[in-house]
């Protein structure tokens, strides 16, 4: 369909849209819809995946990740719901289930004697609400957790983002005193700005995904990583890798340095009770 046909028909602005468009538009609508219903009736899910921390072979952390599937609509992808739920505001109770669900878990896992830290994702329209800080606060003080036992990870777009609204940098402070910690997520695809990495109480940074895939390509990424690696260190980051797929990534990592991995090759993201299951 193109906008000559619709013109032929003599149809408005709006109709001079492609059928893939209609599609999209129609999906965004649903999910939309559905979203609402499924944040009421908290029929969103986390899964967590291990990270290994190479300076004593543990897992110590695990990465939080929302997953939904609709019995209408189907799976949808956090790569789908996270900027539809971004535009539409419905980030923020996103957010709020993330947060409540996570230190319900951790609560959960310290009553069963089990010592993992949960490292959840944030997007900056969550940080845009100035309640955030005090409702993630209030969740730990409720669930009884370690402020310690969070980790919140932020992408380099956040980052730089973050530096200019003063309202954001003042959360994060407040919560990085309290004990929550903050990684620089994706590191290495974004903006490249390392003014930042300074300014806000960054603890750690995770080497992207595709960045790490490539190491066993060419020389040339090697050096390249096994350069952020040692970047980060000297700077005091802890230095994770994520996407970790194969054994001689996890080596090469493992021989750069690296504090800790994360990826299929150590364990995909898997609920609670089959963490539970893969520790034993
Ligand atoms: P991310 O935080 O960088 O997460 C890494 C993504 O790679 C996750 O996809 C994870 O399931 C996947 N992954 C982990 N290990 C491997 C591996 O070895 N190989 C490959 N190919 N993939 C691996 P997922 O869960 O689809 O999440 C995608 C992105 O969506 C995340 O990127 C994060 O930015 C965002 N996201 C996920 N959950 C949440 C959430 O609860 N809140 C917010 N705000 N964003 C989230
Ligand atoms: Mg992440
Ligand atoms: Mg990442
Ligand atoms: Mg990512």
């Amino acid at each position: 369909a193109t906008i000559r046909k619709v013109k032929d028909r003599g149809g408005s602005a709006i109709s001079a849209l492609t059928s893939g468009d209609h599609e999209r538009l129609s999906r965004k609508a649903a999910i939309e819809k559905r979203l609402i219903c499924a944040l009421d009736s908290k029929n969103l899910q986390l899964l967590y995946q291990p990270q290994v921390n190479l300076v004593n072979g543990k897992v110590e952390r695990v990465e939080a990740f929302v997953r939904w599937t609709d019995p209408e609509i189907g799976v949808v992808t956090p790569d789908e719901l996270i900027p539809i739920a971004e535009e539409n505001g419905l980030i923020n109770k996103i957010g709020s289930f993330v947060v409540e669900t996570a230190c319900r878990q951790l609560s959960d896992w310290k009553s069963k004697n089990i010592d993992l830290h949960i490292s959840i994702n944030s997007s900056i329209h969550e940080f845009r609400d100035k309640d955030m800080a005090k409702m993630i606060l209030n969740q730990l003080k409720i669930n009884n957790c370690e402020p310690s036992s969070l980790m919140i990870e932020i992408t380099e777009k956040f980052a730089l983002e973050a530096e200019a609204e003063r309202s954001i940098m003042t959360q994060m402070k407040s919560l990085n005193q309290e004990g929550i910690s903050f990684a620089l997520d994706d590191f290495g695809t974004g903006y490249a700005s390392f003014r930042y990495m300074l300014m806000l109480p960054i603890s750690s940074i995770k080497i992207d995904q595709m960045i790490i895939q490539s190491i066993t390509k060419q020389e040339k990424m090697q050096k390249l990583i096994n350069g952020m690696i040692q970047f980060g260190k000297s700077l005091d980051f802890q230095v994770t890798a994520e996407g970790v797929e194969t054994n001689e990534q996890f080596e090469l990592l493992r021989a750069m340095g690296c504090d800790s991995l994360q990826g299929f090759f150590i364990g995909h993201p898997m609920t609670a009770s089959d963490l539970e299951k893969w520790l034993g």
